[in-house]
């Protein structure tokens, strides 16, 4: 339930609702806005009964909240949430960030030309699997510990902060020691035990959204982390399924502007997932910042006939280099 409070409610009138929530069993969090205040009444498993509270001065209207998330509804902070990594900034506002790098880890010789090359077009992080989720057990798994250890190197040498995929509870540590954003896969987004163990992580989380997830069960994935008390979240829609197989997912970019309406967490678009094809990714990539993301996330890699994993869809140096060229008019245009 979120109380909204009028405009010129003193304060001894919000506190008066705070006390009286609070005496109903139930936590007050007090959401200052710049046009309102509200409270929002966490704890509550069903619909509250609001008669104790509905009379009291000051209270302006009061919303019964039916979803399944509330501390990451722009309701209950309506203010943007911007995730710092280093000196980069992610959310309403900031200039698009661009994530780029293989599917995964394959070698040194891999990673540090890929690292390097993404780096020199002006690419702000680093993607690279270490622990990858594959369909099929007998396809290459990934390099796992050592896969961290050279995404250190490339960290190392050209500064990229790391955006690195945990996908299980025993290796958020992990993962953690090396990953400035730790991604959660979309095969693992209703993995609820390790969203929860993501919660009480103090590092950024890369949540991309389930193929057949609805926004509404991807944004009560969010909750699950957010409740925990890591705040730090971005949302990533990397294609659902559909009928649709001429590409490997329907990118959903309507949920772009959607999401920014329902939520104050950033979002970013993965064209690579979502087409599946080399020849897509860019105009995908661009069509995505058009309609607000708050960043890319791209595959690249030095030579995708040979990747151990999703070749088809990695844009080739060149090709990055000129998407990067494209991404920065589109940003001058956008106002970045
Ligand atoms: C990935 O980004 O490496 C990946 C496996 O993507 P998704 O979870 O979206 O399929
Ligand atoms: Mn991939």
């Amino acid at each position: 339930m979120l109380i909204v409070m009028h405009h010129k409610a003193l304060d001894k009138q919000i506190k008066a609702v705070m006390d009286a929530v609070e005496r109903m069993g139930l936590t007050a969090k007090p959401i200052p806005g710049s046009e309102r205040t509200a409270i929002g009444v966490l704890g509550n498993k069903g619909y509250v009964d609001d008669t104790n509270i509905r009379g009291l001065p000051g209270i302006k209207e009061i919303i019964h909240v039916s979803k399944p998330y509330k501390l990451v509804s722009r309701d209950f902070h309506p203010r943007a949430t911007i995730i710092k990594v280093g000196r980069h900034e992610i959310g309403e506002g900031k200039r698009p960030i661009v994530i780029a790098g293989p599917c995964a880890v394959e070698s040194e010789e891999q990673i540090l030309k890929t690292a390097a090359a993404v780096k020199n077009s002006g690419a702000d992080m680093l993607r690279g699997g270490a622990f990858k989720p594959r369909t099929g057990p007998h396809t290459f798994q990934g390099l796992k510990e050592q896969g961290l250890k050279l995404l250190a190197l490339a960290k190392k040498e050209t500064g990229l902060p790391i955006v690195t995929e945990v996908m299980s509870t025993e290796n958020v540590e992990l993962v953690g020691e090396y990953a400035d954003i730790l991604q959660v896969g979309a095969r693992n987004m209703q993995n609820f035990d390790l969203l929860t163990e993501l919660g009480r992580i103090h590092k950024p989380i890369l949540l991309k959204r389930g193929m057949s997830a609805t926004v509404e069960e991807f944004l009560a994935a969010a909750e699950y982390i957010y409740a925990g008390g890591n705040h730090q979240i971005v949302l990533c829609e990397r294609g659902i399924r559909t009928f649709e197989t001429a590409t490997r997912n329907s990118l959903d970019l309507s949920v772009i502007p959607l999401i920014k309406e329902l939520t104050h967490l950033p979002v970013i678009v993965d064209p690579s997932h979502a087409t599946g094809r080399r020849s897509l990714v860019p105009p995908m990539a661009k069509a995505a910042l058009v309609v607000g993301a708050n960043g890319i996330m791209v595959e690249v890699h030095p030579e995708p006939d040979k990747a151990l994993s999703d070749g088809p869809q990695s844009l080739t140096i060149p090709g990055f280099e000129k998407l990067m060229d494209e991404v920065r008019k589109l940003d001058t245009f956008l106002g970045y």
